[in-house]
């Protein structure tokens, strides 16, 4: 629904609105020939998975020069997002009476060491990886949610630990992993329990489009603002790893996405359609 000069509707900003503004700046070009193709991207559960995302990574088929991800970003251009990992960890020990700790290992005392570790490797990267462009320059890991034990008179048998991980540009998840499995191996042995750590759900990988990109320069130039860093993931790195300069521009604003009475300001339709027109002239119908 339209009120007061704004859109008014779940996906309207983040991000099907998008759909709408491309085909109207299109509609009028397509007497015009074409010396290179323009492809219109729809993916499936760009929300959650970001599957239809990941499958077009893995079939590995190019896609184009350029990409714009239509994502809510007040019509600034994106260069740059942090990774999002979600981790957890779960360690089976041994219940026991509590009044004798050989009869049982506890799941409780070895997560307590294994946190440790995780704060000794987020201290280690944090000293290690900075880029100033992000509100938070360094890479964060969150403590989420904890669980194990039941009974203070019980060795705790099962403990087990969520966090989340945002990795700057540069950084492997990948390496990230295998860093925190190597110290997690010797502390199964020492305390032993069994130690299973494994990603919730696969990462969004962070991203970083180079700021001499052909791209991130056109986009510039077009909405006179300098390409940014945002705080949040999106499918830019899949689209990135099939060949494409990409860059994250919308017309919606982040804060008012995910939540009931997501608008997209009216304001924002002709400037945005303007700009696609503008991309398309120059990626498509005049290229260099
Ligand atoms: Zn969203």
């Amino acid at each position: 629904t339209e009120v007061d000069g704004r859109w008014v509707g779940l996906g309207s900003c983040d991000m099907k609105g998008f759909f709408a503004l491309v085909i109207d700046a299109v509609l009028p070009l397509l007497d015009q020939p074409f010396k290179q193709p323009l492809l219109i991207l729809a993916t499936c559960d760009e929300e959650s998975s970001m599957s239809g995302a990941r499958a077009l990574a893995e079939a590995g088929r190019p896609l184009g020069r350029a990409a714009v991800i239509g994502e809510p970003t007040g019509l600034k251009p994106i260069r740059l997002h942090k990774g999002v990992m979600m981790e957890r960890i779960e360690i089976l020990g041994r219940s026991g009476h509590s009044s004798d700790p050989s009869l049982g290992h506890s799941a409780l005392e070895a997560m307590h060491d294994a946190i440790g570790e995780l704060r000794g490797l987020r201290l280690a990267w944090q000293r290690e990886y900075r880029n100033a462009q992000f509100s938070v320059p360094q890479p964060t890991m969150n403590f989420g949610c904890i669980h194990g034990g039941d009974n203070p008179n019980r060795i705790c048998g099962q403990c087990s630990l969520e966090f989340d991980l945002r990795p700057l540009p540069g950084m492997d998840p990948e390496v990230l992993r295998a860093a925190i499995r190597q110290k997690l191996e010797p502390l199964a042995e020492r305390h032993k329990v069994k130690i299973d750590y494994a990603p919730l759900f696969p990462e969004v990988p962070p991203f970083e489009q180079p700021e001499d990109a052909e791209l991130v320069r056109v986009a510039e130039r077009l909405t006179g603002h300098r390409a940014e860093a945002v705080a949040f993931g999106t499918e830019a790195p899949y689209l990135q790893r099939l060949g494409c300069e990409t860059l994250v521009l919308g017309p919606g604003d982040i804060a008012c996405a995910h939540q009931p009475g997501e608008y997209l300001e009216m304001s924002r339709l002709a400037p945005t359609v303007r700009l696609l027109r503008e991309l398309i002239e120059h990626y498509c119908l005049k290229p260099a």
